[in-house]
């Protein structure tokens, strides 16, 4: 039964009958003092594992520090952070937000002002947010059901179709190519390398910016900074989230150099953006994301996908690095219930394929038993 106290919670969530107190690397423990192996890292938020010390002791100094000044102001966290997202995408500029749908707003935004255009090419199954300017991009109708009128001028085309990518933008009007390198939500459909070229094309052609939404693929996930540097392709512009300070709130818009200038003094804010604490916490994963990490991400992830891939009841195992989706013969949420009374903690990305997204510093032995308890539950 949930706690007492969950009637006071909106009930926008279908949570698990789970109450957790305590985090430690890739260790979660519930009320009851039992150990689960943590594959969903808070959904490809906790990056470095919970509690990692060098994140909090960073964030701990800044809190003793400063925590809050506002966008009236300069602080040396928010600088330094923004100073290291340029440096990761070859030079550019960041502007932070609080959430992945808010960096997704602000290149919404950054692009119809740069490009005067309206048109936004979005992709049907793509997951960009909850709010308004992400909804109307995200290409699924159920989760749109209910909340009409949209933004309008949201075109959707299909991912790993060229075609329909031109037919979206017949009438030239069109600002972004918004896009994720690999599909999170979606169920881990992952954009090929000449889809990408296309897209980059037709963005170059038609004056529109290439928009990828990196709030789940970027910070180390798929084995290096952003995917889009294993992809052949450079986007003008990028939105990061999730795991840039390790389960602070923060997001990001960065700014390639190279792109179109869009935002001036005026144009866009967000009072808690930038905050200190979040950007402290920041620069330490950045920091940990070493290319050693990087390198263990890739085998880490290649050892889960080859795995996966032998056991009972998978149909295709997707993802790179440690975003990874494993598609059933069956229904993926009774999987996952029972993994949990096993100790494992998945979540599901679509009907039936589970999501495995563990924490990046996550060991071989622990991705042997991951694959162990699952092939019992499959068998
Ligand atoms: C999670 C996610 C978002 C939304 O992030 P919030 O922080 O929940 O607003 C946007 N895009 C992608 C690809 C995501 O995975």
């Amino acid at each position: 039964m949930p706690p007492e106290q969950a009637a006071n919670v909106l009930p926008t969530y279908a949570r698990y009958d789970l109450t957790l107190t305590r985090g430690e690397g890739v260790w979660l423990y519930d009320l009851k003092g039992e150990r689960y192996l943590d594959f969903v890292a808070g959904i490809a938020v906790v990056a470095l594992g919970h509690c990692h010390p060098e994140v909090t002791k960073a964030a701990h100094e800044q809190l003793d520090r400063l925590w809050h000044t506002s966008n009236l102001y300069w602080t040396e966290p928010m600088m330094e952070l923004a100073s290291r997202l340029g440096a990761r995408i070859g030079g550019g500029q960041a502007f932070f937000c609080n959430s992945g749908a808010e960096s997704i707003e602000a290149g919404l935004k950054y692009a119809r002002k740069a490009t005067g255009k309206s048109g936004v090419i979005a992709l049907e199954q793509s997951f960009h947010g909850r709010t308004f300017g992400a909804l109307s991009a995200t290409g699924q109708p159920s989760k749109q059901a209910g909340f009409g009128p949209l933004v309008p001028d949201v075109r959707f085309a299909q991912i790993n179709d060229a075609e329909s990518l031109a037919a979206a933008a017949a009438d030239d009007n069109v600002a972004c190519v918004l896009l994720e390198p690999i599909q999170g939500e979606g169920g881990i459909n992952a954009a090929t390398k000449d889809f990408l070229a296309s897209a980059a094309e037709l963005a170059r052609a038609t004056g529109a910016l290439l928009f990828f939404d990196e709030v789940q693929t970027g910070v180390g996930r798929t084995g290096s900074y952003f995917a889009f540097e294993q992809l052949g392709v450079k986007p003008d512009i990028v939105g990061l989230a999730k795991g840039l300070a390790n389960g602070l709130p923060i997001g990001a818009l960065v700014v390639s150099d190279d792109a179109p200038r869009g935002f001036e003094a005026g144009d866009h804010a967000s009072t808690f953006g930038g905050n200190p604490t979040a950007c402290a916490a920041g620069c330490a994963v950045d920091d940990a994301l070493t290319p050693e990490l990087l390198q263990s991400v890739q085998s880490v992830g290649k050892q889960l996908r080859d795995g996966l891939a032998k056991l009972p009841a998978v149909q295709d195992v997707r993802g790179r690095g440690l975003l990874i989706g494993c598609e059933l013969d069956r229904p993926a949420a009774p999987v996952i219930a029972e993994c949990m009374e096993r100790g494992l903690l998945l979540c599901p990305a679509g009907e039936n394929v589970l999501r495995l997204s563990p924490p990046l510093i996550v060991e071989p032995a622990h991705a042997e038993q991951a694959i162990e308890t699952l092939r019992g539950v499959l068998a």
